[in-house]
């Protein structure tokens, strides 16, 4: 028997401290509350860690505040192309889907890759054949636009024409959801669901659904969800990369996240976050951009921050 428990977050595509008005903080934070119970209510009931992954996730995909699902940011065709996946720690099966662009919640769709074939990953149509045979909701493509989100793409593309991009802030930028958890038989997993990069080119596909990269889950160690850089991820296999020092050199769940997170991420030039669960229970939060949004319930307490603050909140 463990102690249940969920992280999640919201990206670290998070502007400097002061710089959201207080009506986005106020909105943002509600989106993370109601992931957090979401994805709570799962465990709190004896359910999985699979389906309370699922659930945050699905949660946060359907909230404007995030980069993933609705709110998503554009690519530099002004079109949306998100990626997702789900882990089970159990027996290592996953899923994932990547270049979506009209499945409500990409997340479901990675999920229904996991269970319905025998493949990892899916792109493009084949995805959508495999919704709509899931009975998953296939929505219009600017269903998931926001005018917040045209606005950045605008300008990402006037900082890019003046060849001045590096100076655009990371929530211009970037975003990601993502959510792990262990459950009370001990299980790990993890999902993860992203627009990716705003301005990024068409085709472009991120960390998020690669196994191993963005998303990982394994008993054995550790379920993790990362934010950031992409390619930075997908570079130094970050998802694998924490589980094997785990695994195989004994690093604790916070020495291997931090350690990466401020060492090799910040080296190769990436704003970089991710959220960690270890099979004992640990929790590991790191970030070196701004802020990351994120939230965290156990049993009698959840908290929710964006900065270096917390919000406790009732669960129920
Ligand atoms: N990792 C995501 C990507 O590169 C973006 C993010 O997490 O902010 O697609």
């Amino acid at each position: 028997m463990s102690v249940p428990i969920l992280a999640i977050h919201g990206g670290c595509g998070v502007p400097p401290k002061g710089t959201l008005s207080g009506e986005q903080e106020r909105h943002a934070r509600e989106g993370l509350k109601d992931a957090l119970r979401a994805g709570w209510a799962v465990l709190e009931e004896g359910g999985q860690a699979l389906d309370a992954v699922e659930a945050a996730v699905v949660a946060l995909e359907e909230h404007t505040a995030f980069n993933a699902g609705r709110g998503a940011v554009f690519n530099a065709d002004g079109k949306h192309e998100m990626d997702a996946a789900i882990m089970d720690g159990r027996d290592l099966r996953a899923g994932a889907v990547a270049g979506i662009c009209r499945i409500r919640n990409p997340i479901r769709a990675a999920r229904a890759v996991m269970e319905r074939t025998d493949h990892v990953l899916l792109i493009g149509h084949g995805v959508e054949a495999l919704a709509a045979r899931a009975g998953l909701e296939l929505v219009a493509p600017d269903w998931f636009s926001t005018e917040d989100r045209r606005a950045s793409l605008l300008q990402m593309k006037a900082l890019q024409a003046r060849g001045d991009s590096s100076q655009a802030s990371e929530r211009l930028k970037h975003g990601t959801v993502g959510a792990v958890a262990i459950d009370r038989a001990g299980h790990l997993a993890a999902a993860t669901s992203t627009g990716g990069y705003t301005n990024k080119l068409p085709g472009r596909v991120g960390d998020t659904p690669l196994v191993g990269a963005g998303t990982y889950a394994n008993d054995a160690t550790l379920a993790y969800s990362g934010t950031g850089r992409g390619e930075i991820f997908i570079r130094t296999v970050l998802g694998h990369e924490l589980h094997a020092r785990m695994a195989y050199k004994g690093e604790s769940l916070a020495a291997a996240c931090e350690d990466m997170v401020f060492g090799a991420l910040k080296r190769l030039g990436g704003g970089a976050g991710l959220i960690a669960v270890g099979r004992d229970g640990t929790v590991a939060l790191p970030f070196n951009t701004a802020g990351m949004f994120r939230g965290v319930a156990s049993p009698g307490e959840g908290w929710v921050s964006i900065y270096d603050e917390r919000e406790t909140l009732s669960l129920v």
